[in-house]
């Protein structure tokens, strides 16, 4: 009831959009529906409502938000549901600017009256910064732990692991210096673990008599440790870990690691609340199963316009007008501006891989839409089911949705999904093809 009523005093109409529709790509499978009247076609369901909006700002719509349910057929998580349900809104004439003031403005609003907190002004971090600095385009800001890179404190010595790394990389525990043998050894298997992935873990104890005591003390002086210690941002009484190798495999074992020490310590704690935006996402990414592009957020997404000629030459490097509302360490928002040129969004089909014939078979009714003239639209979708979660102290998502399904996909007090009878799969135009067991 907040929500709708901070959007509706902002001028924001509800308006719902079909659910028997076809593919909308958000990067999941799409849950379809075979059609009846239709012998050998499906709908799909919406992965979300991303080209209706997008045509209602092209129809004259200026603000539309809907609280709706989406359908996304994927691995389950426990902050994944197959459905749950988005704030999902759009604007019309607008740059990134008034998006992130509006939903800024939301997500105020909703902590305000819901916990009687208002964090003021949120920190705004673009996508790079927040990978180096947390190794992690969703950072937790509740608590330090920032990571620092000791390429140029580390690589001169003859510790060959640091010095094959493309990344040396660190963070300082509080406290953690009084940790015993045990209690840090049994940190490097919890980084060893295939989950995680990492070869090994480096460790320097910053003592409170200001003495250093490390994994590596046949490496290094004293003096190197303590460069190290100043860089992390360590306290006399704290623990370096430090991770090495490939830069971006390092950056994601020291997030699980950062994470991992947080919850241990108690550091996230549930009743503070940080958020954050993160922008300027990569526009595209490589996906190395297909070997091709795919869009990061969607490919309505706009390109920052100065980079538009680099996709054809450095494509991983093009910026998006893409953002993330981040709290406590989850995406409870992304959006973006949308493109509304029909030129450029063809130029992002294919890039994409797509052919001109795919492109117009399947997103045709948009690019035509575009030729009659579409303002300039963004906008975001909040994930509800996360949000509530999140300002209930929480993140597991089905504990805050009536009926939630479990990991394989289920709703087990009804038993569905369920087969179907023949008589109802001939109607619909369907044979299995079932292997015999
Ligand atoms: N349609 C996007 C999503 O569901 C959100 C947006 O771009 O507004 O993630």
């Amino acid at each position: 009831m907040e929500v709708r009523k901070y959007l509706s005093d902002q001028g924001f109409i509800e308006i719902e959009t079909p659910y028997l529709i076809k593919s909308t790509p958000e990067g999941a499978r799409d849950f379809v529906v075979p059609s009846r009247m239709n012998e050998g076609q499906f709908y799909a369901l919406p992965q979300s409502p991303q080209t209706f909006k997008q045509l209602l700002m092209v129809g004259g719509m200026d603000k539309y938000f809907q609280i709706v349910k989406c359908f996304r057929d994927e691995d389950l998580r426990a902050d994944r549901q197959p459905e749950f349900t988005q704030i999902d809104c759009e604007m019309a004439f607008v740059e990134q600017e008034d998006i992130l003031e509006t939903f800024e403005g939301l997500t105020r609003h909703v902590l305000k009256s819901i916990h009687g907190i208002d964090p003021g002004a949120f920190p705004r971090m673009t996508y790079d910064e927040a990978i180096q600095r947390y190794g992690s385009d969703k950072p937790d800001i509740r608590f330090g732990m920032e990571f620092g890179e000791l390429n140029e404190l580390a690589q001169h010595r003859d510790f060959n692991v640091f010095n094959q790394a493309e990344l040396v990389v660190g963070i300082a525990v509080p406290g953690g210096a009084d940790w015993s043998r045990k209690e840090i050894d049994a940190w490097v298997d919890w980084v060893k673990r295939p989950q995680v992935g990492a070869k090994g873990l480096v460790y320097v104890k910053c003592n409170a008599d200001g003495t250093y005591k490390s994994s590596v003390d046949k490496f290094y002086e004293t003096e190197d440790l303590a460069k190290w210690a100043e860089v992390l941002g360590a306290e006399k009484g704290d623990l370096l870990l430090i991770i090495s190798g490939e830069a971006s495999a390092s950056r994601n074992q020291l997030n699980a690691l950062r994470m991992e020490l947080a919850n241990t310590l108690g550091l996230r704690k549930p009743n503070e609340f940080a958020p954050l935006w993160v922008t300027d996402f990569p526009l595209l990414e490589w996906d190395e199963e297909t070997e091709s592009y795919h869009a990061m957020h969607h490919p309505f997404t706009s390109p920052k316009p100065d980079q538009l000629s680099l996709l054809d030459t450095d494509p991983k490097a093009v910026r998006a007008n893409a953002y993330d509302l981040v709290l406590n360490g989850n995406e409870i928002g992304g959006g973006s501006i949308r493109i509304h040129d029909k030129d450029v969004q063809k130029l992002m089909f294919k890039h994409l891989g797509f052919t001109e014939e795919e492109a117009k078979s399947q997103f045709g009714f948009l690019m035509d839409a575009f030729q009659y003239g579409a303002p300039p639209h963004g906008g975001i979708a909040f994930g509800l089911d996360r949000f509530v979660a999140i300002l209930g102290g929480q993140e597991t998502i089905r504990d805050f949705i009536a009926f939630p399904k479990n990991n394989s996909g289920r709703d087990v007090m009804i038993d569905a999904p369920a087969t179907i009878d023949n008589d109802q799969l001939k109607e619909l135009h369907l044979k299995l093809d079932l292997p015999s067991k």
